[in-house]
Order: C-alpha cells, then sequence, then structure tokens
C-alpha cells in the first residue's frame, strides 16, 4: 500500500513523484512503457517560451522562469537549461484578428505586467539581433527569461531523484481502471494483467492523452482533448545558423532552435498523421515535412540550402479545445487528480506544476493558480454538468 500512485512517468508523473517523496510519501509511478517514453522523451531540447502563450497561463510561466536556473542543482541531474531568449517574429498580416505589430505591442506590455520582462523589437533592432532574417519580418517580442531544456535529461532526473526518496517506479504495466469506493473515494488502480496496486491517500492522472479515457471510466464524461503527433524535424544548413534564441513566429507555424552542433532543431505545429502499423503511432507526412521546411527558408533566406536529417512524430502529446491542460480533481471521485491536455507547450510550467500539484495532494488545498485548468470550464452541456455537479 503506497501513500499516492501516480499514472505515467513522463515529465509531470516524474515531477510530482519528486515532489511527493521528498515530503515523506510513499510513492508509486506507473507506466505503460519507460520513463520518458512518451511527450517528454526523446532528442533535443524542448522550449520554455512565455511570447504567444495564453494569459491564463502566464503567472505560471513567471513563477517556473524562477525555477529552471536551479533545477539541475536541486535534482543533482545536468537537466541542460540555457537561458537563451526567447524571440517571436511578428508580421503584418492582413488578415487575423490577432497577429500584427499592434497586438505584439500589447501583448508585450501585457507579458511585462505579469512580471515576464518582454521588449518589442522594431526592424531596426530585429536585423540587429537576427541579421539573417526575411525582410518580410516587421519586428519581434523578446523574452529574455525563455530558454530551453533537455526533456528526457530533466525528466529522467526527476525519476531518479524521486527514487532516491524512495518512490518506486513500475514501467511496462498499463493502467486500465481505478478502483473506486462505495464511499466514492479512489484507493488505488487496476492494471491490465488484473493487478491492483492501492493508494490511501490519493491517485494522480499523468498519463498524457491516456488519462482522458480513465476520467471517463470514472465518471462517464470524456475529458475535450485528443491525441497529437507533433511533428520535430533535424536540419543542416547551408549557412552557419546565427539564431541564438528560442524563435517562433506570431501568425506563422514555425518554431526553432539551434543546437549545439548547429543542427536546427525545426517544429512549431505541424504534425505527423496516426501509423497503425507502427508500434510508435505517428508517421511523418512528406508534404508537411516540406511545409515546415519552406517556412524555415521563407523565414531565414539566409541559411541556404536546407538538408533533412531526420523527422520525428512519434511522441503522441494531448491538445484541449481551448489549448490550455486540465489540472483538476477527478469530478465526484475524492482524492483523485488528473493533469493532462498541455497542447505542445506543457514544457515550460513543469517546474512550477508539479510543485504545486504536490502540494494540493498533500494539503488537499487546491492551488489558486489552478482555477482557470478546471474541467468545469468546458462542460457547457446539461450531461456534462450533471457528471460533473
Ligand atoms: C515533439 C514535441 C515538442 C514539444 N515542444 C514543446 C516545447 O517546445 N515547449 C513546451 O512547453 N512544451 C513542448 N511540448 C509539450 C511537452 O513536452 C508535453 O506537454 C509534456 O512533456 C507532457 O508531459 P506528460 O508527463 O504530461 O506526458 P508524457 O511525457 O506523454 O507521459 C505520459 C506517460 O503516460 C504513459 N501512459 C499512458 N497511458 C498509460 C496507462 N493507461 N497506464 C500507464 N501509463 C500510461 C505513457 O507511456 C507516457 O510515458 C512538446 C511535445 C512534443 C511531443
Amino acid at each position: 500500500m503506497y501513500d499516492f500512485a501516480i499514472v505515467g512517468a513522463g515529465a509531470y508523473g516524474c515531477a510530482t513523484a519528486y515532489h511527493l517523496a521528498k515530503a515523506g510519501s510513499s510513492v508509486v509511478v506507473i507506466d505503460a512503457g519507460k520513463i520518458a517514453s512518451g511527450a517528454s522523451g526523446g532528442f533535443g531540447k524542448r522550449g520554455i517560451r512565455t511570447n504567444m502563450r495564453d494569459p491564463r497561463e502566464l503567472d505560471l510561466v513567471r513563477q517556473a522562469h524562477a525555477k529552471w536556473p536551479t533545477l539541475s542543482d536541486e535534482l543533482d541531474a545536468d537537466t541542460g537549461f540555457e537561458r537563451i531568449g526567447g524571440v517571436c517574429l511578428v508580421e503584418d498580416v492582413p488578415s487575423g484578428l490577432s497577429a500584427g505589430v499592434a497586438s505584439a505591442k500589447r501583448r508585450a506590455v501585457v507579458q511585462s505586467d505579469f512580471g515576464i520582462p518582454t521588449e518589442y523589437w522594431d526592424q531596426t533592432v530585429l536585423r540587429d539581433k537576427l541579421p539573417g532574417v526575411a525582410e518580410s519580418i516587421d519586428g519581434a517580442l523578446y523574452s529574455p527569461f525563455d530558454g530551453v531544456a533537455s526533456q528526457e535529461a530533466t525528466t529522467v532526473g526527476y525519476a531518479r531523484a524521486a527514487q532516491r526518496h524512495g518512490a518506486v517506479f513500475v514501467e511496462d504495466v498499463e493502467v486500465e481502471a481505478l478502483v473506486t469506493e462505495a464511499s466514492g473515494a479512489i484507493s488505488g488502480v487496476l492494471t491490465t494483467s488484473g493487478d491492483r496496486i492501492d493508494a490511501s491517500r490519493g491517485v494522480l492522472l499523468t498519463n498524457n492523452v491516456g488519462a482522458a479515457r480513465l476520467v471517463q471510466t470514472v465518471t462517464g464524461y470524456e475529458l475535450p482533448l485528443w491525441p497529437v503527433l507533433p511533428q520535430v524535424l533535424l536540419v543542416k544548413s547551408e549557412h552557419s545558423p546565427s539564431i541564438p534564441y528560442l524563435t517562433n513566429h506570431q501568425s506563422k507555424v514555425i518554431s526553432l532552435k539551434v543546437l549545439k552542433d548547429s543542427t536546427i532543431m525545426l517544429s512549431g505545429g505541424w504534425v505527423g498523421t496516426w501509423d497503425n502499423d507502427e508500434r510508435s503511432g505517428g508517421r511523418p507526412v512528406p508534404s508537411r515535412i516540406e511545409g515546415n521546411l519552406d517556412l524555415l527558408r521563407k523565414t531565414f533566406p539566409s541559411l541556404g540550402e536546407l538538408t533533412l536529417l531526420s523527422a520525428d512524430t512519434s511522441r503522441l502529446e494531448s491538445s484541449s479545445l481551448d489549448q490550455v491542460p486540465f489540472v483538476d480533481c477527478i469530478p465526484g471521485a475524492r482524492n483523485a487528480y488528473v493533469a493532462t491536455g498541455w497542447s505542445g507547450h506543457g514544457w515550460a510550467i513543469l517546474p512550477i506544476v508539479a510543485q504545486r500539484l504536490a502540494a494540493w495532494l498533500l494539503t488537499g488545498r487546491k492551488p489558486v493558480e489552478f482555477e482557470q485548468f478546471a474541467i468545469a470550464r468546458l462542460a457547457g452541456s446539461a450531461e456534462a454538468a450533471r457528471m460533473l455537479a
């Protein structure tokens, strides 16, 4: 019998386990695959990005910015964190009500008001900082506290630190259902092989898109989220990339970071397709690879010829209807919680969300930051409202 059972050994499961175990609780983390085998694993680094983020997440970003620089020391593991700053390129486009210079300037003010320093760079400053950028770019948002960190090293680092505090990790075991007592309390989980793992104080679902089904087995209500397979390309350029910032675009589907060996990690929102024949589940689509490369050429023509080194769409992520996560109690089930639906940007806020989640599980007091991520915000139908009542 454990105090807490966590389903999913990705970044969120491992980090929350670390905080719970450090506080003296007994914790088991169960994963259908291995530690960091989902969205929180793989090559390269993930962005810690402020620009263009939903304002509901900005306070958490501010708090996460304060935690990332010292995380390697705390975990005694190199997270690969680098505070390289984040740049969001801006074009005065003829359509779209939320894009353009005017909106970017307002956004710089709002982000700064949330305590995240953000400047608006006009064309002159931008060309000075990023000389190779296309003529069509009108300006940029710059957030100096943004950066990158290795998702795999950080997730494994959290897991090892949790283990040193006594947390137990069970790999290659899939959870099929939660065990609900007549009182409504959740007392553990059932695995697909029929084993029961008991938890006296609570169960936390951090199994990404898989959480939707487990929540539904308890409430009958399907969380409005779906699987996505973000595309990540590794690209070599003819001319050495002089792009020192985590860079994305306000209105175009492009995001990039330059790795230590000068290869470009290119993404931004292009996705692969589901492949039933592949165990990984994700298959890159040639036209989408070309679309992503084409945007890179147009955004940084100075890079010259681009050579594709690899295309990966194997890491399953979940996207929610309003593109912000669900961090909540499972409705109707006492002492069961869910944190999922990160919509492609769960990485940046990990250190603070996991810490707050653990505090919630330990004290029973819901952190005020999570009010905006309640399941009920999207439960508009009478049926859903009844289930969530
Ligand atoms: C390619 C890509 C690029 C990204 N880039 C960024 C970025 O630049 N910035 C940013 O902020 N965010 C980014 N993200 C998002 C971020 O990486 C994710 O939001 C975050 O890693 C999610 O972590 P998690 O722990 O919730 O899920 P995961 O890491 O997916 O972990 C879930 C785990 O649950 C396990 N599991 C599933 N079902 C079951 C079950 N029934 N029983 C037991 N185990 C189960 C899985 O095996 C998996 O290991 C990116 C995501 C991807 C995929």
